[in-house]
């Protein structure tokens, strides 16, 4: 395996009125070809602004800094003109909200062959070849009565099944997809879980954003959790769902159905983002002294971290 994507001390804020939103804050990560690597966390963590960083699509009210290191080129150095030669082509999205993410007036077989006219194939035959071929791929059927529907006509998992395969013609070596199981009834669940699985032994590396723990359980090789802004614990799928480290991923995992709902403890204050010590100490029932330090993300063999005191084996 190769790394394809390195981020370091990646830094995204918004700032807001009189306060600063920390999106984004000091997240170190190798992304590795091919891999699924799952990003999960709560709403807010900073998940979909560290994937639109990736695009180059974040907001223009916000301040960025650090290195997304893409085969040797910074990504937040290049110009529009380069980045454009990359998202679509090189690094894809499938957007968070499927029925925002498609144009109600151009229909789907157009949009799903936009990536291609734009980077790989200028002849309309042979895009709409590859579109219909795009369209069985994803179990949209019969392409051929499908391809030159509006999305209005198309139910949700259809659509989120159409953004897969919009973010997919170009033939990117990169997929960022964004809850892509969210609001998808159980058949299209599996049926995205599927194609993804197809696409990750085809050799794309897939950053799969997301709240669905059962959904990354079946699919990543690799997951990050995300708090407030930043990585705290960073393992391989299966240590992770057999004893993840650190205390909020343990709350994320005891909150699932099958270990009995246990909600993780909301903060007594709102002051986790005031002074500088670990943001998740207010709500952990494991926390010390120690934890009004902020920790860094502690090495574990393998590839692994944990961004918790409890795991600090120097004296
Ligand atoms: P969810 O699981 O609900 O999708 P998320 O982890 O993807 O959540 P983000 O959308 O990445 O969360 O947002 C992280 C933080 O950045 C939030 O506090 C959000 O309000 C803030 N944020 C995101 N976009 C903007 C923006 N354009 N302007 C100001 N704040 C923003
Ligand atoms: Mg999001």
């Amino acid at each position: 395996m190769t790394m394809i994507l390195d981020i370091q001390q990646l830094y995204v804020h918004f700032p807001v009125s009189s306060t600063v939103i920390r999106a984004v804050d000091g997240v170190d990560i190798n992304i590795e070809q091919p891999e699924a690597l799952a990003i999960i966390g709560e709403s807010g963590s900073g998940k979909s602004v560290l994937g639109l960083a990736l695009l180059g699509l974040l907001p223009a009210n916000c301040t960025v800094n650090g290195v997304i290191r893409y085969h040797g080129d910074n990504l937040l150095t290049l110009s529009e003109n380069e980045l454009e030669m990359i998202r679509g082509r090189k690094i894809a999205w499938v957007p968070q909200n499927p029925t925002g993410a498609m144009n109600p007036s151009m229909t789907v077989g157009n949009q799903i062959g936009e990536p291609i006219s734009l980077h790989i194939e200028k002849d309309k035959t042979k895009i709409r070849k590859k579109v219909l071929e795009l369209l069985q791929f994803v179990r949209i059927i019969p392409p051929e009565e499908r391809i030159d529907s509006y999305p209005y006509s198309f139910s949700g998992g259809m659509l989120q099944r159409s953004l897969v395969a919009m973010g997919i013609s170009g033939h990117p070596e990169v997929l960022v997809a964004d809850e892509p199981t969210k609001g998808i009834d159980i058949m299209n669940k599996q049926a995205i879980t599927y194609l993804l699985r197809v696409l990750c032994k085809e050799g794309i590396t897939l950053i799969l954003i997301t709240h669905d723990l059962p959904f990354v359980q079946n699919l990543a090789d690799r997951i990050a959790v995300m708090y407030s802004g930043r990585i705290v614990e960073i393992r391989e799928r299966q240590a992770f769902f057999d004893g993840p480290l650190h205390p909020y991923s343990r709350g994320l995992l005891r909150s699932l159905p099958e270990n009995g709902l246990h909600p993780i403890p909301s903060g007594t204050e709102d002051s986790e983002e005031k002074d500088g010590g670990c943001r998740f100490r207010f709500r952990c029932t494991s926390a010390i002294e120690r934890c009004r330090i902020e920790p860094p993300l502690i090495p574990f063999p393998e590839g692994s971290a944990v961004r918790c005191w409890l795991y600090d084996r120097r004296e």
